[in-house]
């Protein structure tokens, strides 16, 4: 029998709308179902069951009283680097002390527009630096398929809560991959919109020119449903895009006839787990009998994205994580004077990851060594832009694996960051080039982790990658396999 915390957000509206379910029910599952489970998995930082009942109530309320939206009474976690007012804002971090942010985030605001029960802060690696979830000053979260793996990250904690139905829907952030690498290694859908799309208002900033909101849900509909209600321009953000926000449902519904899905020759990497490689090659063979096209591209400047993105990242985030000095925000440890205070507290505060990442952002916009990174780094950002707005004069859409490999076990990488910033090689150019990509379930390896095909698409062409991830959705049914945890 499925589960209630099992169902997807389209189903359970319908339920809530033929009055078969009340949100609350809705709610308690989930609360049950975190009291299961979660002492295993780690996903939640924190919540407050209170808040979150009182919030069903009110949703049931509404709902007797006539009124109607997308995620009316739908519980959605939220990843603990987006502020949601009067609610701890940590990033995973232990320099935010017990702040708690005084401002709802935009996209906060429209799913509570949409009547969504904001519920929950999920764990991550702290201010979204890493790919496993084990930079979290709150521990790592464990993959609900073998709690000996990681989940990946740095979104985890939202990948984990969707994967192992302690909700119903999640929202992430994506810099270079944090939320599709995730959403492959724990088997749920993960949606990166296109830079610009979704407000970025009350998101912590990691590396503003490549952070982008989006979502994980247990299937395509669902990543439509998420993306209708936060997606738009907002005057808070001014980096948000005034392009018209289409009917992404709507979208769904269509043939992928006629689309034609590009392989990019350079993706043929070593290091391409044989396992990923066959399920991503069967996904494309079945996205092909389902009529689109499929063909070779090129990508000339792959090579150089991973070198590319942790200069341009790492330099951004030097900057943008300077605010947190022990005055304005969270924690403090004094000294004798300013600099001292300030150095003890970046010093106790921040996890090595941080501080490795502050130093290398430091030493590239240094002066002297400027030209020869950053100003090199942005040139290059620029050639795989353009080596995939070529790419997208050919085909409609571009078919990846999500990860070289499936999940990797907790400790495995932990002590070699380079390894671990070599596992970003297939997401980070979307970021680069700020495309829209989704990652969605199209396998598992032998010993049962699940495998993620990732799709990107063209700068707003989210229609596009829904529709085709949801035809192959329909027409397979990986997306509705679960971990066994009981
Ligand atoms: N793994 C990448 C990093 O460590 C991406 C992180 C992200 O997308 N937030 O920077």
């Amino acid at each position: 029998m499925t589960m209630v915390h099992s169902l997807t957000i389209n189903q359970l509206i319908e339920k809530l709308r033929g009055g078969q379910l009340t949100s609350r029910q809705i709610m308690e599952a989930c609360l049950n179902r975190i009291d299961s489970v979660d002492d295993k998995l780690n996903a939640f930082i924190s919540y407050d069951v209170e808040d979150a009942l009182a919030q069903a109530d009110f949703a049931d309320k509404a709902r007797s009283e006539g009124q109607e939206g997308a995620l009316l009474g739908v519980p959605v976690a939220i990843k603990d680097v987006i502020a949601v007012k009067n609610h701890p804002l940590n990033c995973a971090s232990k320099i935010l002390g017990n702040y708690e942010s005084p401002y709802d985030a935009t996209v906060i605001k429209k799913l509570r527009e949409a009547g969504a029960i904001i519920f929950g802060r999920v764990n991550m690696d702290e201010f979204a630096m890493g790919s496993s979830t084990e930079n979290s000053a709150f521990g790592p979260s464990r993959n609900p398929w073998d709690i000996d793996y990681t989940p990946g990250g740095s979104s985890g904690g939202s990948a984990v809560a969707v994967s192992a139905d302690e909700c119903i829907a999640s929202l992430g952030s994506d810099t270079g991959g944090s939320i599709r690498q995730p959403a492959a290694l724990c088997g749920c859908v993960g949606l990166k919109p296109t830079y610009g799309r979704v407000s970025r208002y009350g998101l912590v900033a990691f590396a503003s020119s490549l952070d982008q909101i989006g979502s994980f849900t247990k299937d395509v509909k669902d990543a439509a449903i998420m993306l209708q209600v936060i997606a738009g321009a907002d005057e808070k953000d001014s980096t948000s895009v005034p392009e018209p926000v289409p009917d992404y449902t709507v979208a769904l519904s269509g043939e992928l006839k006629g689309m034609r899905i590009g392989l990019p020759r350079e993706y043929q990497v070593d290091g391409l787990d044989t396992e990923v490689k066959a399920a991503t090659e069967s996904a494309v063979a079945k996205l092909e009998e389902l009529g689109a096209e499929v063909k070779e591209i090129s990508l000339p400047h792959t090579e150089y994205a991973i070198a590319t993105y942790y200069i341009i990242a790492t330099a951004e985030a030097s900057a943008n994580l300077a605010r947190f000095e022990g005055v304005r925000y969270g924690a403090r440890i004094d000294g004798e004077d300013p600099e001292e205070m300030n150095c003890r507290t970046r010093g106790a505060g921040f996890g090595d990851e941080v501080k490795r990442r502050i130093i290398l952002g430091t030493y590239v916009l240094s002066s002297g060594y400027y030209d020869a990174y950053y100003l090199r780094a942005q040139k290059v950002r620029t050639l795989i832009r353009q080596d995939f707005l070529q790419a997208f004069e050919h085909v409609d859409l571009i078919a990846t694996p999500t990860t070289p490999t499936p999940a990797f076990k907790i400790g495995e990488k932990a002590k070699d960051p380079l390894e671990m910033y070599l596992s970003d090689i297939f997401t980070i150019s979307c970021n680069l080039a700020g495309l829209c990509g989704v990652s969605l379930p199209c396998g598992f390896s032998e010993k049962g982790l699940p495998i993620g095909l990732q799709l990107l698409g063209r700068p707003f062409g989210e229609s596009d990658l829904l529709r085709a991830a949801n035809i192959y959705q329909e027409a397979t049914d990986w997306h509705t396999k679960r971990p066994d945890l009981d």
